[in-house]
């Protein structure tokens, strides 16, 4: 059975007095270890799709199934990483990637172990003391990689992850991810308006178009296309 399911998905939003729909009837259903990319114009409704699967909004009619289950809120089955890098500027990478251990009751001592061999994972072992202004956009993006792992959701969601970043930057970290990808086996849905980062990354590619937001299609991608 799929990992994740939209059944139906609709998003509408209030616009003055009258509503406007930004996802339209999405059906969707994500395999459990699958890299899903979510490609489309701006305005297409990826963020509300992912902010949907986070739990942070909820569907106007439809649901979205995890396990079989419907997505209520928010949850520690679910990481997030964001295009801008959210990481809290008093505490050091280190403390940073406690931080997302913090809600999780691992004791303190495992909190710690935990950072480190997750920081190791992105790349970051001697870094573990910088604070965020002492680390370069890509090095701070790696720790909020690692802090939405650290907790070892089933799932990770990505809003345009890279997107703030410069080209080599970018090409380090898609590289990265995908290590990652293979040795956690998690579920990826990574969002992006670029179609060569889509196909880079993605298993398949879902295809999405504006006013409103609906699957054009969804395109498997293999190692040719990647190649090409
Ligand atoms: P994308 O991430 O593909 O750029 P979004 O999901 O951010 O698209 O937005 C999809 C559409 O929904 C856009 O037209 C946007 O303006 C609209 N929208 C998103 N959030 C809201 C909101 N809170 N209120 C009103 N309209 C919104
Ligand atoms: P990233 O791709 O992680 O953003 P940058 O290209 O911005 O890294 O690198 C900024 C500086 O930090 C460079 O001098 C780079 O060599 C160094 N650096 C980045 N990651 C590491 C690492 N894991 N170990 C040692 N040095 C690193």
């Amino acid at each position: 059975s799929p990992h994740i399911s939209f059944r139906g998905v609709t998003k509408r939003f209030p616009v003055k007095g009258t509503e406007f729909t930004a996802v339209d009837g999405i059906d969707l259903d994500v395999a459990r270890g699958e890299f899903l990319v979510l490609v489309g114009p701006s305005g297409c409704g990826k963020s509300t799709l992912l902010d949907l699967l986070g739990g942070l909004t909820s569907p106007s009619e439809g649901e979205i199934l995890l396990d079989g289950t419907p997505i209520t809120g928010p949850g520690l089955d679910r990481g997030i990483v964001f295009q801008q890098y959210a990481l809290l500027p008093w505490r050091t990478a280190q403390g940073n990637v406690e931080f997302g251990l913090e809600a999780t009751g691992v004791p303190r001592r495992q909190r710690a172990e935990r950072a480190a061999e997750f920081l190791n994972l992105v790349g970051l072992s001697g870094f573990e003391d910088r604070h965020p202004h002492q680390l370069s956009g890509g090095m701070r993006q790696r720790v909020a990689i690692a802090r939405s792992l650290a907790y070892d959701p089933a799932v990770l969601l990505m809003d345009e992850p890279f997107a703030a970043l410069d080209a080599q930057t970018r090409e380090s970290l898609q590289d990265e991810l995908v290590r990652i990808w293979q040795r956690t086996g998690k579920t990826i849905v990574f969002i992006t308006h670029a179609i060569d980062e889509a196909v880079l990354l993605g298993q398949r590619v879902a295809v999405l178009t504006s006013r409103p937001g609906r699957v054009k299609e969804v395109v498997p991608i293999d190692l040719g296309d990647r190649l090409s």
